[in-house]
Order: structure tokens, then sequence, then C-alpha cells
């Protein structure tokens, strides 16, 4: 029986990606869209999740595509109801609401999905299986995007719990956290707030790993021209270096991997086998690091942001 679906939050990434994947993977079937401004023809279409949930129209699950501000509620709602939940990333503004989902998903007996879609670029667990058999010195992230070009006009993500620079830069923080066989936590970190926004525009962190290695992130949203979505690792073997968010491998200096982006594609397939083994997913490594930046960060104000 393929899952029956409903998209909540029919915006740029459920129009950029869900829709495409969810038609292009077996064992799963959109049924429903709730979106407040949006529908979709030929399916059923509702104002929000409550109006879809208190509805005749039976689904099994729902992706959460909204932004993380109000997600919590809307995932509350679906799981109390007992439907299997994929949450966009971040999985939450907060840690403490990313565990009571979890712990409401265990009580239900049903699948929480949390996911991140750039663990499942290309080059991350190749990357992963050569770093468990090398020794690392050191590892430094380059994560630098135009927000203008890839944010237009997107006002929750400069208030509290929209991240900020940091909603690209969890995505390298869900590599790293992926790839590296040790854990690591942050021990310094500069945040730069623009002077009339509540969310920082670039930040730099050091991070240590359990063993002392250093790990270094450089994220910045002010960056026009070329775009830089880069990982590298330095080994005793020599240089492992993902570019393109993840989907190319270089390995002392020669290419392992270029392949096109699945990323989508594999989340949705997953979620599919963990709904049909009664499984949870729920990863919150790459948000606790998030969370210790706003903790430890030092905050420098710097040039207002104008879109
Ligand atoms: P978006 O287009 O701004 O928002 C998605 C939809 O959510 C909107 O169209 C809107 O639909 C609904 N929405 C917006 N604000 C809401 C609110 N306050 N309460 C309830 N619903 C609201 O955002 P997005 O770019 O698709 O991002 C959504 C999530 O996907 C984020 O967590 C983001 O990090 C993640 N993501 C985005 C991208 C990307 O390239 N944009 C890539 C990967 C992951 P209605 O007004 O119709 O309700």
């Amino acid at each position: 029986m393929s899952i029956r679906l409903a998209i909540v939050g029919l915006g740029k990434i459920a129009r950029d990606q869900h829709l495409g994947a969810i038609a292009a993977t077996d064992g799963i079937d959109l049924v429903a869209v709730a979106s407040r401004n949006a529908a979709l023809e030929g399916f059923a279409s509702f104002n929000d999740i409550d109006e879809l949930l208190a509805s005749d129209v039976w689904v099994d699950a729902v992706s959460l595509c909204t932004p993380p501000q109000g997600r919590f509620a809307q995932a509350r709602a679906a799981l109390a109801a007992g439907k299997h939940v994929m949450l966009e990333k971040p999985p939450g503004a907060t840690l403490a609401e990313v565990h009571a989902l979890e712990a409401l998903a265990k009580a239900k007996g049903v699948t929480l999905f949390a996911t991140w879609h750039s663990r499942e670029a290309a080059a991350v667990e190749p990357a992963r299986a050569l770093l468990a058999g090398r020794t690392i010195r050191r590892v430094a992230v380059e994560w630098k995007e135009d927000v203008r070009h890839w944010h237009p006009g997107q006002a929750w993500i400069w208030e509290p719990g929209g991240l900020g620079v940091f909603d690209p830069g969890i995505n390298a923080l869900s590599i790293v956290t992926r790839i590296l066989p040790e854990t690591f936590h942050l021990v310094c970190c500069e945040l730069f707030f623009p002077e009339n926004r509540a969310a920082p525009i670039a930040a730099s962190l050091a991070f240590q790993t359990a063993s002392g290695v250093p790990v270094e992130a450089e994220f910045d949203w002010r960056q026009t021209g070329p775009q830089t979505w880069d990982i590298r690792i330095e080994t005793e073997e020599g240089p492992v270096v993902l570019t393109h968010g993840g989907s190319r491998l270089m390995v002392d200096g020669e290419p392992r991997i270029v392949e096109e982006d699945r990323e989508y594609r594999n989340l949705y397939r997953h979620f599919v086998s963990l709904v049909g083994d009664g499984r949870i997913d729920a990863d919150f490594a790459p948000l606790v690091h998030v969370a210790d930046a706003f903790m430890l960060g030092r905050r420098t104000a710097v040039e207002a942001f104008e879109d």
C-alpha cells in the first residue's frame, strides 16, 4: 500500500524539490496540500493542517515544508492524530521542541523523520567511509552564498528562530557531523548581525573534536559572484575535499565523484522505508551546534541589510 501524503506549506522548497521527488518515488503518493495561500490543481487543498486533519480526506503522513517557526504546532497536531511526519531542515526553532516531537512520535508509534537534505549529496557517504580510515589534522568549512539570490523576500529567515545564515550553514554542519569519525563541540564563535535584523548574516566558528582536532567554519550570506559550499579535510594521508554542497569529492587532488542531484529523491525513499519499518530517524546534532553558536557567540553589529 502506498503512503498517502500531504504537503504542508506549498512554498519555494515544496515546489522546487518535494513535488518532483514525491512523484519520482515508489510507495508514496501526494493526495493533499495544506497551505494558506496556495493550492495544487488535482489535489485536495486545505488552508492549514487543522483543516486537513478534520476533513474526510485520509492521509497517512505529512511532509512539513513550512519555515521552522510555527512548525512545532503543525508537527504536534499531525503526530497526535497518528500521522507519520517528515520535517524539513532545520527540524524546529528550539531543541526542546524537537525533543518533544521525538517523544510524541515514540508514544504514538509513528515515524518522525528529521531530514537533512545535504547528507544525501553524492560525496557524503563516500567521504564518511574514507575518513573512517584516515588520520584527520584539520577541517575547514566555507559556506558562502548570496542571500538576495537564494532567499528573496523571505522575512521569516531574519526573525528569531529563522536562523539567518545558519539556515544554509546548518547544511554544512549536517554534512560534517555525518562524515567525521569523532564528535566535536564549539569553542569560540563570532556572529555578525545586521543592525536592523534579528538573525546573523555571517558567522565564524571554531570547533574542536574530542581528540583536539580543529574544525573551523565560515558562513557568509554576503557573497556575490561564484558561490562557495566547500568542506576541506586535511588528513595525514592527503586532502579530502567536498565541494558544491557535498555533491563533488576530490581525494588527494583527484576527482572521485561528480553526480547529479538526488538529495530529495533519497529523502523520500528513506521516508518510505522508515514508515515501512516503523522507525524514527531524528538526529538533532546539527541543530545542537547552531544552538551553541547562539549561546556562545560574541555578537558584532554590521551594516543594515535591505532586500
Ligand atoms: P517559504 O517558501 O518562505 O515558505 C514555505 C511556505 O510555508 C510558504 O509558501 C507559506 O505557505 C508557508 N509559510 C510561510 N510562513 C509561514 C508561517 N509563519 N506560518 C505558516 N506557514 C507559513 O520557505 P522555503 O524556502 O520553502 O523554506 C521552507 C523550509 O525549507 C525552511 O525550513 C528551509 O530551511 C527549508 N529549505 C529551503 C530551501 C530553499 O532553497 N528555499 C532548501 C532546502 C530547505 P502559505 O502562505 O501558502 O501557507
